[in-house]
């Protein structure tokens, strides 16, 4: 897992924008039709702020200034600091969740679109799989390739 951006595909696959706009939207309407992975994708996102709303109101002594009548221009230095060092640490909590997120929601969605656009990729390490060996396993992980070229629709002449 990349940390610091998702790797949807082969860097060697290089789509056009108008491309990666249409897969990306195959992906999110694939997405939406699966409750757990909204659900999952909306607690994982939302988690750093729920812990940022957490620490500002165990802590409220952190986040204030008292502005008295004998000290009536404290000093908001400390007050800058803390909201800074907050604001850096609910950035990075909130990538590295975005990520997580994308990671184990979003990102399967991704390869399940390009593989039914006819993509050659590998549906585990997304590498671009070789055209003229159709059966044979992922060069790079070993994924076994009659998997790869499986998703979840039934052919309309299977009877279930
Ligand atoms: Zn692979």
């Amino acid at each position: 897992m990349n940390i610091l951006w998702p790797v949807f595909h082969d860097p060697s696959y290089k789509p056009s924008l108008a491309e990666r706009l249409a897969f990306h939207w195959q992906a999110n309407l694939r997405m939406l039709r699966r409750p757990r992975d909204v659900v999952l994708f909306c607690v994982i996102s939302f988690a750093p702020l729920l812990l940022l709303i957490g620490v500002q109101t165990i802590f409220p002594g952190l986040y204030s200034v008292s502005i008295t009548q004998a000290n009536p221009t404290p000093n908001m230095a400390p007050l800058m600091f803390t909201a800074l060092v907050t604001l850096l640490v609910f950035l990075v909590l909130q990538h590295f969740a975005f990520m997580l997120a994308i990671n184990l929601t979003y990102l399967h969605h991704v390869r399940s679109a390009l593989l039914d656009r006819g993509i050659p990729l590998c549906p585990r390490c997304a590498q671009l799989l070789p055209p003229d060996t159709p059966d044979a396993g992922c060069p790079e992980c070993g994924h076994p390739a009659s998997l790869a070229t499986m998703n979840d629709s039934v052919p309309p002449d299977v009877d279930v």
